[in-house]
């Protein structure tokens, strides 16, 4: 056991002996490779280690609006943003308000409070569809009650998702596939019993799906933001609809990223469909871990206890990923969305501007107030599903983030994410890091 601080010979004269990890000024390396020693991989979510990019994660200490402080006091601008989660920017202060005002009063009581009736209701009045709301800890949560709860309602086992669309990490969606043809699940994990991907079924993005009475729910990524930024082509959403109708099948919309990010009442709102389920997590959490399922009341009255649909959560609830919520749901606002629409325009044609400048073969789909980033020569055509999200130059995208990192801005460790702008991205901020794009570019280009 490596020691802590000792307080009376830490050189930092305001150290604090419970986040301090001693021996002078700490280095990402050190820190990594002592987290090596006490957490598979160093890492608590696989994509943070870095492996599919290349080169050892920083290790933040802070972070504040658009910038993020390694430990080494190396500040990058931030296009991470918790993946979504922080949509206002780092320690927004409403935010930082909201949770210290909360943390008195105790941190998790196991009854119910006003806050999570309050974040429900606040949920239900901006997505119609969500007529009930049950609050739980995480997006991956919310993907598993779901298809319980749609297995529980129809009494049908069979369920339908994307290849290239990403529901966390539940046991019935981690499937293998992603190829033009719909095929019954195979596991995509070690870990995963053939039975519990047998009643999956993957098949193409963007192409509605014939359907039989044998399915009970679609899961659905409204917008693809897990293979990139993928838009639903025109008549997709409305096809899943009405397909689901014709059968009896609940479509289930997972918002957990484009829920309240994409517009005040999400994709469901931007695309004018109606979901049976509505997943969420992320950004109505402000940055705590929370999860939510909202539905139809008469759907959402299967769960128990009024229902025979098992679920329930230590910490549902939680009084502090409540009150963060709250107050972030708060401050977005009607207008909030416009602003955040702009300055996504402006960062994304000023990437890809520099990106052409500097010879970088790299185009930036847009929708809404999510984008992303395609590399190579699958860049010129629009991506409109799996394979060809895969035809991105995976080797070109790690030069560039790369390069990016050393000009000091933070991309995802990974092709197929997308990228975060918030409330902290001001113009000054677009502009330092359209400026750090020129030159990583022309650095990846050679
Ligand atoms: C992040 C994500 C999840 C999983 O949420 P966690 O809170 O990480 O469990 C589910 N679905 C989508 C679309 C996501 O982007």
């Amino acid at each position: 056991m490596i020691p802590f601080c000792d307080p009376t010979t830490c050189p930092d004269a305001g150290c604090n002996p419970v986040t301090c990890v001693g021996a002078g000024v700490p280095s990402n390396t050190t820190l990594f490779d002592r987290s090596k020693e006490a957490i598979p991989g160093g890492v608590n979510s696989s994509i943070r280690a870095f492996k599919a990019v290349g080169g050892e994660p920083y290790v933040v200490a802070r972070a504040s609006g658009a910038t993020i402080t390694d430990v080494e006091g190396t500040t990058y601008l931030d296009l991470v943003q918790s993946y979504g989660a922080v949509i206002l920017g780092h320690a927004h202060p409403a935010v930082t308000a909201a949770i210290t005002d909360a943390v008195g009063a105790g941190t998790s009581y196991g009854a119910p409070t006003p806050r999570e009736m309050k974040l429900a209701e606040e949920i239900s009045s901006r997505m119609p569809s969500c007529e009930r709301v049950r609050l739980m800890n995480s997006g991956t949560e919310a993907t598993s009650t779901a298809i319980r709860l749609a297995r529980g309602v129809t009494g049908r086992d069979r369920i339908v998702t994307f290849a290239g669309n990403f529901h966390g990490a539940t046991d019935a969606l981690l499937v293998a596939g992603g190829s033009g043809v719909a095929t019954l699940g195979l596991p995509g994990t070690a870990g995963v019993p053939n039975a519990s991907v047998a009643e999956t079924m993957v098949v193409p993005y963007n192409v509605v799906p014939q359907l039989d009475d044998k399915v009970a729910a679609v899961i659905v990524e409204p917008v693809a933001a897990n293979m990139g930024v993928v838009a639903p082509v025109a008549g997709f959403l409305e096809g899943l609809r009405a397909e689901c109708d014709r059968v009896g099948a609940l479509l289930i919309f997972d918002e957990v990223i484009t829920g309240f990010r994409l517009a005040p009442g999400g994709a469901q709102a931007k695309y004018d469909i109606r979901a049976d389920i509505t997943c969420f997590g992320k950004v109505i959490g402000g940055g705590l871990p929370i999860g939510a399922v909202g539905g139809r009341r008469d759907i959402m009255e299967h769960l128990s206890p009024l229902g025979p649909v098992f679920h329930a959560g230590t910490l549902s609830g939680n009084p502090l990923a409540t009150a963060a919520g709250l107050a972030a749901l708060d401050t977005l606002t009607p207008d909030v969305y416009i602003e955040l629409l702009a300055r996504v325009r402006h960062l994304s044609s000023k990437m890809r501007d520099a990106c052409a400048s500097a010879g970088f073969e790299a185009s930036f789909p847009v929708v809404g107030t999510l984008f992303g980033i395609v590399c190579g020569d699958a860049a010129s055509d629009a991506v409109t599903n799996f394979d060809e999200a895969k035809r991105t130059d995976e080797a070109a995208y790690s030069r560039f983030f790369q390069a990016m990192l050393a000009e000091g801005v933070a991309l995802a460790p990974g092709a197929y994410e997308a990228m975060f702008v918030g409330l902290g991205h001001t113009d000054e901020v677009i502009d330092r890091i359209a400026e750090a794009t020129f030159r990583a570019a022309t650095t990846a280009a050679a």
